[in-house]
C-alpha cells in the first residue's frame, strides 16, 4: 500500500486526531524550543492534523506555515481543522513526498517533523531536501517514536503497509551530517502525560509490565535530532 492509501484510510476514520492528542505530549515541547521569530516562514513534513503549525501560528509572530502531507485527505482536514480553530491562519496545505519537496532553495526558515520522518522511501535523500530548502542558519527539528532504543516500538511495522526506517540516534547524527547539517542536539523528550497505573494493574492489555511502561514514556519518550543548515 502506498503512503496514499494507508494515510488516506487513516485520515477517513479519524486517527488524525488520536495521532494529534497521543503526540502533543511531546511535540509540544519539540515545539516551544524552535528557534522561530517573527516573519518565519516554517515546514511541518507529514503535517496530518497539521496541529503543530496551528500551535506556532497560535505562539509565535511566524508569517506562513506549509504542512506537507503525501495523504490528500490528511491535508483536506488540516485545512478544515484549520478553519475551524483560526479562518485567519496564514496555514497552507500541500500534497506532496517527502522525497521532492516544493519549495525553492533558501526558501524556508525552519523545519518540523513529527512521527512522519521514517517513512520516508529514502530518508537520506529527504534529509538532502531539508538542507536545501532551508536558508542559512534555518533549523530542522526532527521528532520520532520508532527508532532503535526505544525497543517497544520496533513492532509498529507489523501493523503498517509501508516501509519504515529504524535508525538508532547515531544514525541519525550522521545522517543528518551526511546531508549536509551541523547537529545542534539530540535529546529524548519524555512523555509525562501518558497514565501509568500502578504495579497491580500489569500485565495490560498493551503492557508486560510497569517498568517496560516506564521506559516507554518516561525515559525513552520522544528522539529528538536538531539539525542546523550551514
Ligand atoms: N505529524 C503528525 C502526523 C504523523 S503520521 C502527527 O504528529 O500526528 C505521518 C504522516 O506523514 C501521515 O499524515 C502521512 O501521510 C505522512 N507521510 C508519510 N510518508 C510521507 C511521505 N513520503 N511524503 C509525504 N508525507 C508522508
Amino acid at each position: 500500500m502506498s503512503v496514499r492509501e494507508e494515510f488516506d484510510a487513516w485520515a477517513a476514520d479519524g486517527r488524525d486526531r488520536g495521532m494529534e492528542e497521543r503526540h502533543w505530549h511531546t511535540a509540544k515541547h519539540v515545539l516551544a524550543r524552535m528557534p522561530v521569530e517573527d516573519g518565519d516562514r516554517v515546514l511541518d513534513l507529514g503535517t496530518g492534523s497539521g496541529y503543530a503549525l496551528r500551535a506556532l501560528a497560535d505562539s509565535t509572530g511566524m508569517t506562513r506555515g506549509y504542512g506537507l502531507d503525501g495523504a490528500p485527505e490528511m491535508a483536506r482536514n488540516a485545512r478544515e481543522y484549520t478553519l475551524e480553530a483560526d479562518p485567519d491562519a496564514d496555514l497552507g496545505f500541500v500534497v506532496g513526498d517527502f522525497g521532492h519537496l516544493p519549495f525553492a532553495d533558501d526558501s524556508l526558515d525552519h523545519a518540523f517533523t513529527m512521527e512522519a520522518f521514517y517513512y520516508s522511501d529514502d530518508p537520506h535523500e529527504t534529509l538532502r531536501e531539508v538542507r536545501r530548502v532551508l536558508r542559512p542558519g534555518g533549523t530542522f527539528y526532527c521528532a520520532v517514536n520508532y527508532y532503535e532504543e526505544n525497543v517497544h516500538s520496533h513492532g509498529w511495522q507489523e501493523n503498517i503497509s509501508v516501509d519504515m526506517t529504524r535508525w538508532d540516534a547515531a544514525e541519525y547524527r550522521d545522517a543528518f551530517r551526511g546531508a549536509g547539517l551541523h547537529v545542534a542536539e539530540q535529546d529524548n523528550v519524555p512523555d509525562l502525560e501518558v497514565d501509568i497505573p500502578p504495579a497491580e494493574a500489569f500485565p495490560t492489555d498493551d503492557w508486560e509490565t510497569r517498568e517496560d511502561m516506564v521506559e516507554r514514556y518516561r525515559e525513552l519518550g520522544t528522539l529528538l535530532t536538531v539539525g542546523v543548515a550551514p
